[in-house]
């Protein structure tokens, strides 16, 4: 599979644009597929398939090109082998669905009316959430009203995070956050997750820096493509948390390389589960980091939308952890239902309203303003 990786993304076409952009979101696809196939064929979920496999065989895996300053295959067999020890301790838990605490989002989401926000707090502070998250960047009164909303519902033990989606610059990201928390002490965030533009490492430095001293920390990671950027993040000690999605690296190998340098580095993995099957993805991810990895348990993003599109849809138990996946693959089928729905342009949605405006609209959602 590291072979697979390495040959995938160093063709010709590497001058496209190496291991980013389209380049990388289809070899993420292939190779997620490789892996769900695999799997399959083996009759595990696929956290299953990787937490069976001996340290040398997972790191076989991973293509180590580009991070062997910071991480060697040699080890990342030894930091493999210290966990081999208590694996079936947290194999155990994964099976009884206690590996991977949830938190919700969708408190947070903007355009929702202080009165949703109350409503949603309190549906899901009875389903046991704890970690909230919201987004951000909406203005200062309005911010500071919300996230203190959320502060008094949740009380001092519930954890908030706060999103804003690459708004801003450097600088305003933290002049905004500083004059947000100075306000208010009690607001005191967890991170200010994607501050500023994805790129910019020693950026998230300085505001990692900055905003030390409100107790708020920085998260990113996204919007990615290489475990070249999280090397550097960690390098430069600009993050307190990172967030790998599941489609936009090279697949469950370049994750796995992206979960060592975490561990190595002890910052913790929460990876990004907001979308379409996101969450039945990255269950798997945050289950293997947790298992065979870091041996740390984190906390995953759980979105309650979309999850009937799919043959094994996640879903959460009545104490807030994920439910472990338990069929075999990476949980990612769609029903066929959905492609005979949303396939272009004979299926029924693109002859509703919703699915006429857009198949109409030039730019096809191309051009506009930031919304979220
Ligand atoms: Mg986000």
């Amino acid at each position: 599979m590291g072979q697979t990786q390495r040959k995938m993304g160093s063709g010709q076409i590497r001058f496209m644009a190496p291991e980013r952009g389209v380049n990388q979101l289809a070899v993420n696809a292939i190779l997620n597929a490789l892996w769900d196939l695999w799997a399959k064929v083996e009759r595990k979920p696929l956290w299953q398939l990787v937490a069976d496999m001996s340290p040398k065989e997972l790191v076989r895996c991973i293509d180590f090109r580009y991070i062997t300053d910071v991480l060697t295959p040699e080890q990342a067999l030894e930091m493999l082998k210290q966990q081999q020890t208590t694996k079936h301790e947290r194999m155990q838990l994964a099976k009884d669905s206690k590996a991977v605490p949830a938190y919700n989002t969708s408190v947070g989401w903007l355009g929702h009316s202080d009165d949703t926000v109350r409503k949603l707090l309190r549906e899901a502070t009875d389903q046991g959430f704890k970690h909230f998250k919201l987004k951000v960047g909406l203005g200062q009164d309005v911010d500071r009203k919300r996230l203190g909303l959320v502060r008094e519902a949740v009380g001092d033990e519930g954890v908030l995070m706060t999103d804003v989606n690459q708004l801003w610059d450097v600088d305003i990201a933290i002049e905004y956050m500083s004059e947000l928390l100075r306000s208010n002490p009690h607001l005191k965030p967890w991170f200010i997750e994607e501050p500023t533009a994805p790129d910019d490492v020693l950026g998230h430095a300085k505001i990692r820096k900055a905003l030390k001293q409100h107790g708020c920390g920085v998260a990113t990671g996204e919007h990615m493509n290489t475990r070249v950027l999280f090397k550097q993040l960690l390098q430069a000690e600009a993050v307190d948390v990172i967030q790998p999605d599941a489609c936009r690296l090279a697949g469950v190998n370049e994750l796995l390389s992206v979960m060592l340098l975490a561990a190595k580095f002890d910052v913790p993995i929460l990876p990004h589960a907001g979308g379409a099957g996101m969450v039945e993805l990255c269950s798997h991810l945050s289950t293997i980091d947790f298992v065979v990895v870091s041996g740390k348990k984190s906390v995953l993003e759980y979105t309650d939308h979309l999850h009937e599109a799919f043959e094994a849809p996640a879903k959460i138990t009545s104490d807030g952890y994920h439910e472990t996946p338990t069929t075999p693959g990476y949980s990612c089928d769609v029903k066929e239902a959905e492609f005979e729905k949303y396939e272009f342009p004979d299926g029924s949605f693109w002859k509703t309203d919703q699915g006429l405006k857009m198949a109409n609209d030039p730019w096809r959602g191309c051009y506009g303003e930031q919304t979220s």
